[in-house]
């Protein structure tokens, strides 16, 4: 299996839908937050977005950092400053790093408001939504920040009934529900990073496939973990079929007749690995 051959298959109506849906509501906004996985900062981010957006200000909030590569995020987060964006970390099942967030947003927003100041708008409420990929974080974020805050129901123009505005700082309303970016992934390696790190849903792919590129990824570069967590011990030389077939003798993965179940390794390092288990890695390289 050799990277450039890993195929999605995709149904490019969701795209335009998306997109659509996307740019009446960021009509609504003042300022973006981009919510990236901080495993996968470039795959997960949508140049369909910048598109949208224009000049309106935007912040980066690179997500589950707790999953990625420590060193590599903060490599990550220097490249992204550098190119000119606002860029926070965070963690935000436990809410690490939201309030730099929030700061973050209102600095960005700070050009709008003095544009309103000049034309003698006073007190008027920044505006701020949520977008990204699917499963980055988006909900568990705005549950963090609108948290007791859910207060403020209002019937405005152009915002889909059930959705709100909520307050979640002075002077800054959040939108509370996010807005979806469908990932893009012309690009096969975009398609495998988004596959195993559960962006994207397991019927449009080969799982198999996507386990044994993530398994040769991790023969490479952190191989420690793989023989830590499986308890194997991994020879110079192993290919992928063979670090598959010690870990179904160390894991019991047999068929009954004692064949290595090749599908049940497939499953348990899928699964192990987009819980963290295996450990903490940048599929991307910044
Ligand atoms: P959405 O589709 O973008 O709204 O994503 P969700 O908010 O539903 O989150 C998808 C999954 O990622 C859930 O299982 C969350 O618990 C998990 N998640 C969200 N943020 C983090 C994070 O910072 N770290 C970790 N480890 N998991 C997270």
């Amino acid at each position: 299996m050799m990277l450039e051959d890993f195929k999605i298959q995709w149904f490019p109506g969701h795209m335009t839908k998306a997109k659509r849906m996307m740019e009446s509501q960021i009509k609504l906004v003042d300022v973006v937050v981009e919510m990236l996985d901080a495993r996968i900062p470039r795959s997960s981010t949508n140049p369909m977005l910048q598109d949208i957006l224009g000049s309106k200000p935007k912040v980066i909030a690179l997500n589950k950092i707790d999953m990625a590569d420590k060193a590599q995020t903060d490599v990550w987060l220097e490249k992204i400053k550098h190119s000119g964006l606002p860029v926070c970390k965070i963690d935000c099942a436990p809410g690490k790093g939201v309030k730099q967030l929030i700061s973050a947003v209102q600095l960005a927003a700070k050009p709008v408001i003095d544009k309103w100041l000049k034309k003698g708008v006073r007190n008027r409420p920044v505006r701020v939504m949520i977008v990204g990929i699917p499963n980055v974080g988006k909900s568990t974020l705005i549950n963090r920040l609108v948290g007791k805050n859910k207060v403020m129901a209002a019937d405005k123009p152009g915002v889909t009934r059930g959705q709100q505005w909520v307050t979640i700082a002075k002077g800054l309303e959040l939108l509370d529900t996010p807005g979806v970016l469908w990932p893009k992934f012309d690009d096969p390696s975009v398609g495998f990073a988004l596959a195993v790190t559960g962006a994207i849903k397991e019927d449009v792919f080969d799982r198999e496939q996507a386990v044994e590129l993530l398994l040769d990824l991790l023969i490479r570069k952190y191989p420690q973990d793989l023989q830590n967590k499986y308890a194997v011990s991994l020879e110079q030389g192993d290919d992928v079929n063979a670090v598959m077939a010690k870990i179904a003798v160390a894991r019991g993965c047999l068929k009954s007749g004692g064949q290595l179940d090749i599908d049940k390794v497939v499953q348990l390092v899928l699964r192990d690995f987009r819980a963290g288990r295996l450990g903490r890695f940048t599929i991307d390289e910044p």
